[in-house]
């Protein structure tokens, strides 16, 4: 939008060319009036644009020659003509000129635009330090308007510290000083300013003023000044942990690998070859001295990275590793020390954010040479006990076999006596003998049938397809221990509910789980005296689910005293002077290993009951 003095101007110099024209052409006076026009192109000059005048010059030019046509039209050359030729050289010079200073005024004025639009301050001072020009970048930063900070004294507005005494000095023998100025902002906040400060001249070349030129630092001081609060926690940090940290420049081979893909592969080794050594420590703190057993984590600064690990693959791997991902790796590798001695660690390598040309690797490694250490004792000693174990299982089956054979072989001597008897008697009685000697057959065949039984069960090997009534089983067994029942007085009673269900599995371990529990109560029964030797066998359906089978066994006997119930069935735990303690871990084993379960409970007054539980037999 032009100014209102403007449309005045322009106003002006279109009645000034009107009258011109109108003098020019009516009256007839000499044609010197054109000259006249040169008012007018003048005018329109401090008004308008390039284009305006040289088209204004054009017209008063074109309006010139219209009234020299008009007023002179068909006289032959006279004064006239030259008059012409010297109004239109005079316009026309006018015109130029006043293009030339349009078109320098524009660029003026772009300039100043541009100055007081820089983000840079631009303060322009007096030689009374009185503020003459204050551009936008300077409202921005101190916080006063133009109109405000204009005619103030700058040191006094600005409250300017450090400056250095040489700077007044610089500026009167060189005339310009740079240098960093502390002053303070409107809302009092102090900034730090990088200026410079050039001496201003008047048109005689005598010193004026000064102008300065100002760009914030405040922000960037707070970064260095943050950088290097960053550094240090990062140097407190490097040092104080407990794992050692090697700081490495793998930028080199970081190049190296990134052009592996255009290197032919023979190139591409030859290059790695010459480069594997380029990878240095640039730092190391004191856990990676420790680690290495140097006394000053100086000594490792400048050594090749490969020249710490035992696998050179492991190296390899790494800087591969590092120049296609930005992920850490890891891994587990032996280090070497520069005395030799190796430690195996716990590699763990990372790029920092930002470090893309990878200058500062870290290489962090943690020791696990003792934890190795310790793991290969724990598994010697699990070897050692692993072997121990089976020397034990063996020792334990051969006990077991020793357990359970000793009831058929003392019955086999029994019925062997037995048998020579009824010969020798003076008239042999054969019938009786050979009822003997099917016995001892009988008995060396149940003997043999329980040591492939035990075998099977250490081996885990039984099988359980056999369906068994528990009456049967139990009938069975009192048969065998009949001469034992017998001799001890013993009295044994068996009840069986019609609802008991069938089982299945082994006949002959789980008849050897009711021998066991029928010859403990027998010879627990053996000491009392004061009361009838009782032992009561019930069968039946179990109370906690209908699918269980149940044995209960209960005696008179004194009970199990203190033994605690869980200790009953470890083995090798007896009260009897030639007890081995197996009976009761065998039977819990063959009870597992049919699915049930087995339970001692002393019983009020005295006595003690053993239960068994087995599963429903499934069809
Ligand atoms: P062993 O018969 O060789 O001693 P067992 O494992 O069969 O081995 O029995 C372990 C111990 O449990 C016995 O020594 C005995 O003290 C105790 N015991 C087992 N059954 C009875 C019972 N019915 N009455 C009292 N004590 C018993």
């Amino acid at each position: 939008m032009a100014q209102p003095h403007a449309w005045g101007l322009r106003s002006a110099a279109f009645i000034i060319a009107l009258f011109v024209f109108g003098l020019n052409t009516a009256t007839q006076l000499h044609d010197a009036f054109a000259v006249l026009y040169v008012l007018v192109v003048l005018l329109i000059a401090t008004s308008c644009g390039l284009r305006t005048i040289l088209a204004t010059g054009a017209a008063c030019i074109g309006l010139s020659c219209l009234s020299f046509l008009v007023k002179h039209h068909g006289e032959s050359f006279d004064d006239a003509y030259l008059r012409l030729a010297v109004s239109i050289i005079a316009i026309g010079v006018a015109t130029m000129l006043s293009a030339r200073d349009r078109r320098t005024r524009d660029a003026l004025a772009e300039q100043v635009r541009m100055l007081a639009f820089t983000h840079d301050t631009v303060i322009v001072r007096d030689l009374d330090d009185t503020i003459i020009y204050w551009n936008e970048g300077a409202v921005r930063l101190y916080g006063w308007h133009a109109d405000e900070a204009i005619g103030e004294k700058g040191s006094a507005l600005l409250q300017s510290t450090h400056l250095p005494p040489a700077a007044a000095e610089q500026l009167r023998l060189v005339g310009q000083w740079t240098g960093e100025i502390t002053r303070t902002r409107r809302d009092g906040q102090q900034i730090v300013l990088d200026v410079r400060w050039s001496v201003r001249l008047d048109s005689n070349g005598r010193e004026c003023g000064i102008i300065e030129f100002g760009a914030d630092l405040t922000e960037q001081k707070e970064a260095a000044a943050e950088r290097e609060r960053s550094e240090q926690r990062y140097s407190a940090i490097f040092q104080a942990v407990a794992f050692a940290i090697f700081e490495v420049d793998c930028s080199v081979v970081d190049i190296l690998f990134r052009e592996k893909r255009r290197l032919p592969e023979a190139s591409w080794r030859d290059c790695l070859e010459r480069f594997r050594d380029k990878p240095y420590i640039r730092d190391a703190n004191d856990a990676a001295a420790a680690l290495l057993e140097v006394e000053d984590p100086r000594k490792l600064t400048g050594a090749p990275l490969r020249s710490l690990f035992a696998d050179e693959s492991v190296f390899i791997a790494v800087l591969a590793h590092l120049s296609n991902s930005n992920v850490a790796y890891e891994t587990e590798t032996t280090f070497v020390g520069p005395n030799r001695r190796s430690r195996d660690v716990v590699l763990r390598v990372t790029r920092p954010v930002g470090d893309l040309e990878s200058r500062r690797v870290l290489v962090m490694a943690l020791d696990i040479t003792e934890h190795n250490q310790a793991q290969m004792k724990l598994r010697a000693a699990q070897g050692e006990l692993a072997h121990a174990d089976r020397v034990t299982t063996l020792g334990q089956l051969a006990v077991s076999i020793a357990h359970e054979v000793n009831q058929p072989l003392s019955a086999i001597t029994t019925f062997a006596r037995s048998g020579r008897r009824w010969l020798d008697r003076s008239q042999p009685k054969v019938g009786e003998a050979l009822l003997c000697f099917d016995e001892i057959v009988s008995n060396s065949t149940r003997a043999a049938e329980v040591i492939t039984r035990v075998r099977a069960l250490t081996r885990k090997e039984t099988v359980f397809c056999t369906a068994m009534d528990l009456g049967e089983l139990v009938e069975e067994v009192r048969v065998l221990l009949r001469g034992e029942i017998l001799r001890r007085h013993v009295e044994v009673r068996i009840e069986k509910a019609v609802d008991t269900p069938m089982v299945s599995g082994d006949r002959i371990q789980l008849q050897q789980v009711i021998m066991n529990v029928m010859m403990n109560a027998i010879q627990a029964m053996s000491i009392v005296v004061d009361r009838p030797r009782v032992l009561e066998i019930r069968i039946g359906r179990g109370q906690a689910g209908p699918d269980t089978a149940v044995l209960s066994f209960c005696d008179t006997g004194p009970g199990f005293g203190d033994i605690a119930d869980g200790q009953l069935f470890e083995p090798f735990v007896t009260t009897k002077a030639q007890g081995m303690g197996m009976g009761l871990p065998i039977c819990r084993e063959i009870a597992h290993a049919h699915g049930g379960t087995i339970n001692a409970l002393n019983r009020s007054p005295y006595g003690a009951v053993v239960i068994v539980t087995l599963p429903q037999r499934r069809v």
